[in-house]
């Protein structure tokens, strides 16, 4: 099938999804997402937010839609998020369909070789399951991501669709007015969606949340760096992924609650060996394998797993909010696969890994995604040269047994050890 014969279907057919779609049950929240705020404790929270993960139908974005307002998608691996909330528009951070999701349409689109998200996000929005967002932002982080925005474009003709151009080069003095105009054109176009003009004092506003917010993760990064017996790497990512999913206001109550709860933990210590994790800054490995990564015996004490929500800290309010949240972008130290600061990649791996104080260095990208592969090649001779022990494993969306992996991670976390 060709992308226009699936245009052409996607809309004969909008209310109906393809026969041989299976029926998934979906979540039905309340348009103020009351549920989140009402859960309990850390347990709660986490189970929540795993449920509205392997929901692929979105029910945050529907309720918020039924609610009378307006969500925008956003594809990894960083967007603006402060200039939609500060229209009043849901962010949603696409982070593909996860292992649950079949893929049985937008393989004839997309060629074979390409990583899962670009399918899986592809397949949802074929299936309808993108229907409650009218806005989609794909930032140009590679050739998969710049095509995705074309194919968008095609697809929902009626909703907003915004190729973000970011800059690759840190020391130039245009690269803030660049990067401004860049956030201007954004600016406009979601403008129609919201339907209502930004302004300074809304979007300084929603720099201050959004600040908040990443001191809490932050707070909670250095529990998970210092003292990971209190915090897995998987209730930190959920927390986070929460925060792809509601608003600020929702998760931070989460956040705070968390971070009391789990400071207060009382955990024994394991014999685990401290790795940081590169490469899953855009595709998503699934939670059983990070879960795995975890029972091999390894502590993750730094990931790349969320960049969006910990790119920058604390973006100044005062003056130009536009210009401020530019420059922030502009100025982060965040170094990975789809963007290189001035710092050599193999001087920068061995930089990250002693500051998390991380005994190896765990490789784990998504099949084909050429950014992050041509890194592990420079990120290895850095490493190599100062002796830091590396594991590299490929994981896809679908991947559902992990035997091999368990095996060579077991490997890997006794040769740190006992050598
Ligand atoms: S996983 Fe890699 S190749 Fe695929 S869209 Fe993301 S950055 Fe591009």
């Amino acid at each position: 099938m060709t992308l226009l014969q699936i245009h052409e279907n996607r809309g004969s057919a909008r209310v109906a999804a393809p026969a041989e779609e299976p029926s998934v049950p979906t979540m039905n929240l309340s348009s103020d997402l009351k549920e989140v705020r009402a859960t309990r404790d850390l347990a709660e929270a986490l189970k929540l937010t795993k449920e509205l993960i392997q929901d692929s139908s979105f029910p945050t974005a529907r309720a918020w839609v039924a609610g009378g307002g307006h969500a925008a998608a956003f594809f990894p691996v960083y967007t603006p998020q402060e200039i939609a909330h500060a229209l009043g528009l849901l962010p949603v951070s696409l982070r593909g369909g996860g292992e649950d999701l079949e893929i049985t349409h937008a393989d004839a689109a997309l060629g074979s070789f390409l990583c899962s998200i670009s399918k899986s996000t592809l397949e949802l929005a074929i299936t309808g399951k993108l229907d409650p967002f009218g806005a989609f932002v794909f930032p140009y982080i590679c050739d998969v991501s710049r095509n995705l925005e074309g194919i968008f474009s095609r697809l929902r003709p009626n909703a907003v669709t915004h190729m973000l151009h970011l800059p690759q080069n840190f020391t130039s003095a245009s690269s803030v007015p660049f990067l401004v105009a860049e956030y201007g054109r954004l600016v406009e176009k979601l403008e129609r969606l919201a339907g209502q003009r930004l302004s300074k004092e809304a979007l300084a506003d929603s720099l201050q949340v959004y600040n908040r917010r990443r001191a809490l993760l932050a707070d909670l990064a250095a529990i998970r760096r210092n003292e990971p017996w209190k915090l897995a790497a998987t209730e930190l990512n959920l927390l986070e992924r929460l925060g792809d999913l509601v608003p600020p206001e929702v998760q931070m109550p989460v956040l705070e609650r968390a971070l009391r709860e789990v400071k207060e933990r009382q955990r024994p210590k394991r014999d685990a060996v401290r790795v940081i994790l590169v490469g899953p800054f855009c595709e998503q490995p699934t939670h059983d394998l990070l879960s795995l990564i975890e029972e091999a015996g390894c502590y993750v004490v730094g990931d790349e797993l969320s960049m969006l929500h910990r790119w920058m800290g604390d973006v100044p309010v005062s003056g130009d909010p536009l210009e401020n949240l530019a420059r922030a972008y502009i100025r982060s130290p965040v170094d990975i696969g789809v963007r290189a600061t001035p710092m050599p990649k193999g001087v920068s791996i061995v930089a990250r890994a002693k500051e998390a104080e991380a005994q190896g260095v765990l490789f784990l990208t998504a099949k084909f995604c050429e950014p992050a592969l041509e890194d592990v090649v420079l990120y290895r001779k850095g490493l190599d040269d100062h002796k830091i022990p590396y594991l590299h494993l490929e994981f896809e969306e679908k991947s559902t047994s992990y035997e091999q992996s368990r095996l060579q991670i077991e490997t890997f976390v006794e040769s740190v050890l006992f050598d």
